[in-house]
């Protein structure tokens, strides 16, 4: 197994959720279990150079990728979801998307001041989703270890969102 073998694990799905997106659909990836091992032995591989004291998943597919990092590196994993999903006390960020608005909330204690978290996804489109979780993790006095993701749509210039933070990828389109 290597990176080309798993960008075929990984389909296109025309027109979803609206038309002129192709949506990068990761199921067929997790549906094979040596693709998906390969694929979570790259990202610790990536994570670990950035010191991480714990992951932060992002919901929804951050929580499956990230979830294994962090258990796989023995460290404690927080969630970074949407609005009002978490049930204790929480702090949120929004972020514009091209019609209206979205948010971020992680619950208060997630973040120790000082610690080093490393943000775990499926995909970096525009950034936004990553640069709001990365804002949420400093607000709380936090450092941004890295962002990592198993996919990056480098036509949409994420990775300017997140300005000069660290990013770790597996497969760029
Ligand atoms: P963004 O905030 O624009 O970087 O969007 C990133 C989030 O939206 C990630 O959590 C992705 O799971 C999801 N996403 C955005 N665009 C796509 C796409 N083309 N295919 C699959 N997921 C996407």
């Amino acid at each position: 197994m290597n990176i080309e073998d798993l960008k075929q694990h990984i389909r296109d799905v025309p027109d979803f959720p609206k038309p002129g997106i192709i949506f990068k659909d990761i199921t067929p990836l997790l549906a094979n279990a040596d693709a998906f091992n390969f694929c979570i032995d790259q990202l610790v591989e990536r994570v670990v150079r950035h010191d991480p004291d714990a992951i932060v998943g992002i919901e929804s597919r951050g929580f499956i990728f990230g979830a294994v990092v962090a258990t796989r590196l023995g460290l404690p994993f927080q969630l970074a979801r949407k609005a009002n999903k978490l049930p204790y006390r929480t702090v949120k960020v929004s972020y514009e998307l091209e019609y209206g608005s979205d948010s971020v909330e992680m619950h208060v204690d997630a973040v120790e001041a000082g610690k080093r978290y490393a943000i775990v996804d499926d995909l970096i489109a525009t950034g936004g989703t990553a640069a709001a979780t990365a804002e949420l993790i400093e607000l709380q006095k936090g450092k941004v270890a890295c962002f990592a993701c198993v996919i990056e749509l480098a036509f949409l210039a994420g990775r300017e969102r997140l300005g000069e933070r660290v990013i770790e990828t597996l497969i760029d389109y």
